[in-house]
């Protein structure tokens, strides 16, 4: 049975025709009960669409796929990945649904029911996790890295069942698009070079136009997405924030951070922080993902080696060459983003600034202070006051030491506070939140949209958004499965 057609909103096509390899037309499951349980309206908005009407019983349509906008064509997108190091030539689009583009935008639904990726799945989600990538995808908007947005979270009224029975719920996403790494290895494993060429083309089109004038194109092109996601995982390893799942499928081209299942954000710093039941070998701990960046992008560079040249030793060897500046590119990214951190004017010598910040790596490794806190509290200690940062170290006089030759360099507390959130959200209150919403109470989870929306003002009445979990919170573990 074909679903009712909306004339309210057009969506584009362009991933469905022009990859149409790529592209399995496919339709939503049907949504016995649905309720809106979170729109976000300003996002709406910005992509032209009418919040009134996306909360009429067409605009929710839309939302869960039940409703298709005349000459949309809907589909499961196809992608292969290295899931924890191992290699799936088939997965896709499970439980999700590419509805089209809103501009350059896709607008994108997970939780939308199986489709001929699903394998073994149901299709389905939960509202929990629908809401935890709704709240930690817009608190990175907000915090200014690059990520999905989330439109909005349906609860579909059908039970899910996990370890337990849940609530379903759809999450309508927004993306510049949904090109992985493993697009292109799913690309490559056809054999089809012609197709490999297009969806090089289309991602260079949409992400990365100026490597269309390079002298070397597709080599421009890697170097791009390259030097994307230097500069991402260096801004989440500067906010605390562990993905948790960073498989090659869960690796944008664009450089937006995708896919919140098990992700988290550091209370005490740690890198071998791991918060996901099943990443039992630590493989996406906090403190490597910046190596799994490196390992996922030459798979990258391996699935795109016919494009860098006809003879594949030739290839290789372009592409190891090229490789090899990802260190220096997320070193720099992530330098710079400390010197920011820190507070430290342009003036202060990299000779000085690097084993600065090198020692204060190895006094939080040693000390583990609360990661957010500890950065606010820095710059308390700019502005006169050491004690609360002091506070949060046993080895006082290695602080001291250490605070003594920063303070020297007179670190502008100001500009500190601009880059360092008070507000991150932190797991015990998207616990707290996703809890009560699943069991009918939303205003919890909206006010820690509105505490969020802003992460670098701190509000009198929010202290205790801005503290770490009370130890009565314990050992945090995120679920996947999600
Ligand atoms: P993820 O861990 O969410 O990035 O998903 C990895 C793969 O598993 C993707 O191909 C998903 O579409 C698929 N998947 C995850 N959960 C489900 C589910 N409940 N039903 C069907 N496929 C799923
Ligand atoms: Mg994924």
């Amino acid at each position: 049975m074909n679903p009712p057609l909306s004339t309210a909103v057009s969506l584009g096509t362009r991933y469905a025709t022009e990859l149409a390899d790529l592209a399995l037309p496919w339709q939503a499951a049907e949504v016995p009960e649905p309720r809106l349980l979170v729109l976000n309206e300003s996002l709406a908005t910005e992509l032209g669409l009418d919040p009134a009407w996306l909360r009429s019983d067409e605009g929710i349509g839309l939302l869960t796929g039940t409703v298709v906008p005349e000459g949309a064509t809907p589909v499961a997108q196809a992608y292969a990945g290295h899931q924890f190091g191992g290699y799936s030539p088939r997965l896709g689009d499970g439980r999700a649904l590419l509805m089209g583009e809103l501009g350059s935008h896709d607008l994108h639904l997970k939780g939308s029911g199986r489709t001929p990726f699903s394998r073994g799945g149901d299709g389905f989600a939960a509202v929990g996790p629908m809401l935890r990538e709704y709240v930690v995808s817009e608190a990175m908007h907000a915090l200014g890295i690059p990520t999905t947005r989330s439109l909005a979270v349906v609860a579909t009224g059908r039970p899910v069942r996990r370890e337990a029975v849940l609530p379903g719920a759809v999450l309508a996403r927004i993306a510049s698009s949904h090109l992985r790494v493993g697009t292109f290895q799913y690309a490559r494993s056809t054999g089809d070079a012609d197709l490999l060429r297009q969806l090089a083309d289309h991602a260079i089109a949409r992400h990365h136009p100026h490597a269309a004038d390079a002298e070397q194109p597709y080599l421009a092109f890697f170097e791009s997405v390259m030097q994307a996601q230097a500069s991402l995982v260096a801004q989440w390893m500067l906010v605390g924030f562990v993905h948790g799942v960073m498989n090659t499928d869960n690796m944008t081209i664009s450089g937006q951070t995708i896919d919140y299942g098990p992700c988290a954000f550091l209370d005490a710093f740690d890198p071998t922080t791991v918060f996901s039941s099943i990443d039992e070998q630590g493989r996406y701990a906090f403190g490597n993902q910046p190596i799994v960046a490196e390992w996922n992008l030459a798979r990258f560079a391996e699935s795109i080696l016919p494009l860098l040249a006809d003879d594949e030793s030739a290839g290789v060897e372009i592409a190891t060459t090229s490789l090899r500046t990802f260190r220096d590119r997320y070193s720099a990214a992530w330098s710079a983003g400390m010197r920011a951190k820190l507070g430290l004017a342009s003036s202060v010598d990299d000779a000085v600034a690097r084993p600065l910040v090198a020692d204060l790596v190895a006094l939080m490794t040693a000390g583990h202070p609360d990661h957010t806190g500890f950065f606010r509290a820095l710059a308390t200690a700019a502005r006169g006051d050491a004690e609360p940062a002091r506070g949060m170290f046993l080895d006082l006089a290695g602080f001291d030491a250490w605070a003594e030759r920063w303070l020297a360099l007179a670190p502008d507390a100001d500009a500190m506070d601009r880059v360092n959130p008070a507000y991150v959200p932190r797991n015990h209150l998207v616990e707290e939140a996703l809890t009560a919403a699943t069991d009918g109470d939303l205003a919890p989870v909206e006010r820690l949209l509105s505490v969020l929306a802003a992460p670098y003002d701190v509000r009198p009445g929010l202290e205790r958004f801005a503290e770490p979990a009370p130890d009565s919170f314990g050992q945090y573990t995120t679920f996947c499965g999600t």
